[in-house]
């Protein structure tokens, strides 16, 4: 049982998706006190929580700034913190930011750089241009609302829906619906909706070598497994999760200058179109949550569940503003970013606030493979 739990919790906490999903399916095999406290036990999180230790989402979701450092990522991607992060223009040439009241466009350097490149390369393939979604809070770590991962500034998340061909704005970035592109009763792509230009897309992502991973949902991995046709390398980063219906989850992996960042176990070297897949349509992945209101992970996590150097993160100076922190490109003035020492000490804040904005050859440096365990997804039921 409580293999059956690490993996379901982990599936829960590393897509961004929340825990929640987890007591679903793992209802039936525990009574439900068990499953709190194993679920709590397996979170690293004190039985006796916040109630007078102050919530790490809180103190990060308050975070309006990065810190004015050199970009470094702590911890693993749904539970860590990240310090030099870099925010996308609200507007580029081929890209727009979505929902930007929640201030989460933030990121690592590099994934902000990777970002702009897809962005462009899109165009290039046909596809309009990227609508964004959400990156990171500034100094990252768990999130008010919503995912369990984006907390070290090398998650995104891209809209499926093609870029308007006008510049929207504020209000309306807030309030238009993205596309449904998934049944919620078959859990399969909608026909009229999926279009080759959307597989490009994915493609090309996926095509990034220091992209380890795109979360898309179900009904998306099997609409490619059953067209994509020579070259099918690329379904190997393709991974089903809930949800993900109307973006997609591209994660990179960690970066040079972050030797505490923790990586994540590679993909398995098949197109992930055999039996993983097919157990989503299965009904036991949809059962519904009999229990919507117990607390998800992020709303237990104290600072003390992070990594130390989270704590030096939200203390470090920021720059002057949010401008001094958006990346621009090749406008940015850069030095060819070196190692960071191992020390959790943060460089000292410069005049103009954007010391150790990092070159973009650090960008696309493939990164190393460590041999962190990260579970598999789940198994078929039996
Ligand atoms: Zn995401």
């Amino acid at each position: 049982m409580i293999e059956a739990w690490r993996l379901a919790w982990y599936d829960a906490a590393i897509a961004g998706t929340g825990v929640r999903f987890m007591k679903s399916s793992m209802r039936s095999l525990c009574p439900r006190n068990a499953v709190l406290a194993a679920a709590l036990a397996l979170a690293g999180l004190a039985a006796q929580p916040a109630a007078a230790e102050e919530r790490a989402k809180d103190l990060f979701g308050a975070e309006k700034l990065p810190t004015a450092t050199a970009p470094q990522s702590f911890g693993f991607y749904s539970k860590g913190c990240f310090a030099g992060g870099v925010a996308i223009p609200m507007d580029g040439p081929t890209w727009q930011v979505m929902r930007p009241s929640r201030n989460r466009r933030w990121g690592h350097p590099a994934m902000i750089a990777l970002i702009e490149r897809l962005s462009r390369d899109a165009v290039a393939d046909g596809w309009p241009g990227l609508l964004i979604g959400d990156i990171a809070q500034p100094r990252g770590g768990p999130m008010l609302s919503g995912h369990a991962s984006h907390q070290i500034g090398l998650d995104a998340d891209i809209w499926l829906t093609p870029m308007p061909d006008r510049t929207m704005t504020r209000a309306q970035r807030e309030t238009m619906s993205a596309t449904l592109m998934v049944d919620d009763k078959t859990h399969l792509v909608k026909d009229a909706l999926w279009t080759p230009a959307h597989t490009r897309l994915l493609k090309r992502a996926a095509s990034y070598p220091e992209v380890e991973r795109i979360l898309v949902n179900p009904g998306i991995k099997k609409k490619l497994c059953d067209t994509v046709k020579g070259d099918r390398s690329w379904l190997r980063k393709i991974r089903p999760f809930w949800g993900h219906d109307y973006h997609f989850h591209m994660r990179i992996g960690c970066q040079p200058g972050s030797p505490n960042c923790k990586a994540q176990e590679a993909t398995p070297e098949d197109d992930g179109c055999g039996k993983p897949l097919a157990w989503w349509f299965t009904q036991e992945p949809w059962r519904p949550n009999k229990n919507p209101d117990a607390p998800k992970a992020r709303d237990l996590m104290t600072m003390a569940n992070l990594p130390k150097e989270c704590r030096a993160v939200l203390d470090a100076p920021g720059p002057a503003s949010a401008e001094a922190a958006t990346y621009h490109g090749d406008a940015v003035p850069v030095a060819v970013a070196v190692p960071e020492p191992e020390a959790p000490s943060l460089p000292a804040v410069t005049a103009s606030g954007t010391a150790g904005l990092p070159s973009p050859v650090n960008a696309f440096t493939a990164t190393p493979e460590v041999g962190v365990p990260v579970p598999r997804p789940r198994p078929p039921a039996k």
